[in-house]
């Protein structure tokens, strides 16, 4: 554990022009923490694919290793819940922003921060669904919560071929919701169809600006779009229906009206996983291992090594990845 081991690590010059590396760190070039973990397993989010391209200002603190999402175990703890073994997962809490991350072979956490592994999700599972897939969940949970049952109709997810998108079908489609999926890449329908889409639509029918309101079409949406695509979603959900909103890459503004929620009750719910409290991550995680069949996620998702990681950064913010990506440690 002494010797220097591989990490990707961001830095800056004086002109804040931004260096992506992959290189080897030692121990002590990890932020504080009460729990150290050995990574066995990362992914690479569109969270991450921004901080690795600097196409966003997610990193808040140079240097810096990325990763904002990892699976692993506990090698040292001097935290009252963790123990050395211990099989746990990591998602958000500013890792990988404001916090050495995971991009590295060990990862100094804060015990606060981790949740214990399900025993019926691997860690390799565990990172085919991320921080996406359990943004997804929480999507889905805040869907729930709201009253929505696939009695009320269809929901739409946008987005459907990323990461969020597509695990949110995939759970959607085990609830028993009948699932529509807007795409940008409808050469992928057979997939989208595989995972439990009914019915495709083209993310450009969403894209534009559009109405205050328009036919009543699905009771409730999943958006990691933003932007018109979210306004339209809102325009044309039936009366009483809900959309969680999760995402912005159609951009970060909303140019909607007030419409669909004064004439149709029609509810925006805002979906956050980073700063999510641990008993609603807990909950969250425990559905997966219900909800989320393994046959699917499996379909959805593909394995890289290490050395791929910075590619794949730039293909994700490219919105050229489909699913979900694994990082196997091993390899
Ligand atoms: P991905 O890159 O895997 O997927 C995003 C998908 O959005 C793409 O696959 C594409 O789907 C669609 N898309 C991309 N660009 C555009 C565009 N310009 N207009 C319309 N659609 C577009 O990302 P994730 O699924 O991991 O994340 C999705 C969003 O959710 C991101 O904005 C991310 O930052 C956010 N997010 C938020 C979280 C939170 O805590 N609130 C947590 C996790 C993610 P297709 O090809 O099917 O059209």
């Amino acid at each position: 554990m002494q010797e220097p081991f591989r990490a990707i690590v961001i830095s800056r010059n004086e002109d804040k022009v931004q260096k992506v590396e992959q290189t080897e760190i030692n121990l002590a070039d990890l932020m504080d923490g009460d729990v150290l973990v050995e990574v066995e397993a990362t992914t690479v989010n569109y969270k991450d694919g921004l901080a690795i391209t600097g196409k966003a200002p997610v990193i808040r603190r140079w240097p810096m290793v990325p990763g904002v999402d990892c699976a692993g175990t506990v090698v040292q703890s001097s935290s009252n819940d963790f123990s050395e073994g211990d099989a746990v997962i990591l998602n958000g809490w500013g890792v990988g922003e404001a916090h050495t991350g995971a991009y590295a072979k060990y990862a100094r956490l804060n015990g606060n921060w981790l949740i214990k592994r399900p025993q019926n999700i691997s860690a390799r599972d565990a990172m085919a669904i991320g921080t996406a897939g359990y943004t997804s969940m929480l999507c889905v949970m805040a869907l729930q919560r709201y009253g929505l049952s696939p009695d009320d109709g269809p929901i739409l997810v946008t987005g459907a071929n990323g990461g969020v998108g597509s695990i949110a079908i995939s759970i959607l489609w085990k609830l028993g919701f009948e699932v529509i999926a807007s795409t940008g890449r409808p050469e992928e329908e057979a997939f989208l169809k595989s995972l439990g889409a009914s019915a495709i639509i083209d993310r450009n029918e969403l894209s534009e600006p559009g109405r205050p309101m328009g036919k009543e079409r699905w009771a409730g949406g999943i958006d990691a779009v933003g932007s018109h695509t979210l306004a339209n979603v809102l325009a044309q959900t039936k009366y009483g229906g809900a959309v969680a909103a999760c995402g912005l890459a159609g951009g970060m503004d909303l140019p909607a009206t007030v419409m669909p929620f004064i004439l149709r009750s029609v509810a925006l719910l805002g979906v956050d996983s980073v700063m999510a409290p641990k008993s609603l991550r807990e909950e969250a995680w425990h559905r997966l291992g219900d909800d989320l069949d393994t046959d699917k996620l499996h379909a959805l998702s593909k394995t890289i090594g290490f050395d791929e990681i910075i590619d794949t950064a730039q293909s994700i913010v490219d919105g050229k990845i489909r699913g979900r990506v694994v990082v196997d440690m091993s390899e």
